[in-house]
């Protein structure tokens, strides 16, 4: 058995009942096989044994009271996963899906993803089992203030600073702010995702989707290829699905689907600004769904049955949740000529999926790499509440470029040098995982 091999059956007895979070563990640890081997210092150091630990989980009662007066009670969470390189970094969820599994792989997933924005910052993850959809908004108001009244003394500018996720986006963190504000009385960039009259950063909303397509198009350059011309599938209608659309119709690509939970949506001539601006107003402010949506719309095809996968695409990219794209739609996107696939959402992909894409040899790149953009972005947020200062639209989407390049060359390169040129997977888990390893090594044992 190797070193990895070992770590990892330890994860499986240890963690029965956390199926996300043994499925991040295995994706990571399998793919670190040539590092470990040509470097033994990491398993002398206890390196991998540890990396898959929290550092600390946080689980606490938040209740409120609905417009009825009812009391509701819900499961907060906060998991500090590592802090090696920088204060935990990640957002919250509010689903009903969320629990210690889920936010375990996301925590250990923004680990790696952190490290390969090449900015300071540590991982971490958390959220809620409450869904804001369906509550009004003083009732999602009373649950952030609940939530933040408990979460406040466990995070901080410099110890923990979480951001937006799934369900948790401008209205939610303006009421997360507002609350840490009210409690310790001090300004701080605690949030980042936050609006821009207080510390916002211009981008920061269109970041993950916008950095997602920019990978994109940093793969396709090894090929000497672009986007101009290329049909694309994309998954979500939120928030990354939303500038990642917006993003390749900038550059000449022709977007053709959006889903939700109420299915999909296959337009397929493709979008427009104009499309995309409804569907964000369908989503961000009536908070409606796609089978209404779609209702009468020339051109729109709605299906509530499968998934956006089963149309003829060049490209694909999952904007929406975890395990949404398995073996089967791999087959069938390879079958249908798919050669791009670049994840938007965390883990979208089964184990099997990123098996057939990487032996296809397509242009498949793992969210942690591709939706990096995001976490990167709420990095330059901070720098800016820290310099009290705001950069243009353009200064941040500049240094959003520079950064997914950047990640995207390293993880190019990590590849290539052990021997798997073009491996996305094998590269942005050896390039997240050496400086975030390194800088245990040189804190010792703690
Ligand atoms: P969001 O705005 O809440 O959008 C999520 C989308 O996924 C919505 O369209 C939602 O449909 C759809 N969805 C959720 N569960 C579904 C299900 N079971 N079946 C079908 N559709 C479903 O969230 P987001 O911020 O775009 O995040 C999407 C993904 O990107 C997540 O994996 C997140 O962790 C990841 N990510 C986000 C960021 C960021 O900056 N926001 C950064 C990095 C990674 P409804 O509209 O019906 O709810």
């Amino acid at each position: 058995m190797t070193y990895a091999q070992k770590v990892l059956a330890d994860v499986k007895a240890k963690n029965p009942n956390e199926p996300e979070f043994i499925q991040a563990v295995t994706e990571v640890l399998v793919s670190l096989e040539p590092v470990l081997k040509a470097r033994p210092k990491y398993e002398k150091a206890g390196i991998l044994e540890r990396l898959v630990e929290p550092e600390r989980v946080i689980i606490f009662r938040v209740p409120w009271t609905d417009d009825a007066g009812r009391p509701r009670v819900n499961r907060g969470y906060r998991v500090q996963y590592n802090s090696a390189i920088g204060p935990y970094k990640g957002g919250l969820r509010f689903d009903s899906t969320v629990n210690l599994s889920v936010l375990k792989f996301l925590g250990f997933e923004q680990v790696f993803k952190n490290s390969l924005t090449t900015l300071p910052m540590g991982g971490g993850k958390g959220g809620s089992d409450f869904n804001p959809k369906g509550c009004s908004d003083a009732e999602v108001m009373r649950f952030c203030q609940s939530f933040m009244t408990e979460l406040y003394r466990h995070i901080g500018a410099d110890t923990d600073v979480p951001a937006g996720d799934m369900n948790v986006g401008g209205r939610e963190i303006g009421y997360l702010f507002g609350q840490y504000k009210r409690i310790v009385n001090e300004w701080t960039g605690v949030l980042t995702g936050k609006g821009l009259s207080f510390g916002g950063s211009l981008i920061r909303p269109e970041a993950t989707g916008y950095g997602d397509v920019y990978f994109a198009e940093n793969m396709l350059a090894t090929k000497k290829d672009s986007l101009e011309g290329k049909v694309c599938a994309i998954s979500g209608s939120g928030n990354v699905a939303q500038y990642a659309a917006e993003k390749l119709v900038q550059l000449g690509a022709r977007p053709v689907t959006f889903s939700d939970r109420s299915g999909w949506i296959y337009v397929k001539d493709g979008m427009d600004q104009a499309f995309i601006d409804e569907v964000k107003e369908l989503k961000q402010v009536k908070r409606g769904e796609l089978a209404d949506f779609a209702k009468g719309r020339k051109g729109v095809e709605f299906r509530a049955e499968g998934r956006p996968w089963a149309v003829p695409v060049d490209c694909a990219f999952p904007c929406a949740r975890q395990n949404e794209l398995d073996g089967k739609d791999a087959d069938a996107l390879l079958k249908n000529g798919c050669k791009l696939v670049g994840e938007g959402a965390n883990m979208p992909s089964t184990l099997e999926a990123v098996d057939k894409f990487v032996k296809a040899k397509i242009l498949y790149s793992p969210g942690k790499a591709s939706n990096a953009g995001g976490v990167a972005t709420s990095g330059l947020e901070m720098s800016q509440n820290s310099e009290r200062l705001s950069w243009s639209a353009a200064e941040v989407d500049a240094k959003l470029k520079g950064i997914m390049k950047a990640i995207h060359d390293n993880a190019y390169e990590a590849a290539k040098e052990f021997g798997k040129k073009g491996n996305y997977v094998v590269g942005a888990n050896i390039a997240g995982f050496v400086k975030v390893a390194d800088a245990m090594v040189a804190q010792g044992c703690v």
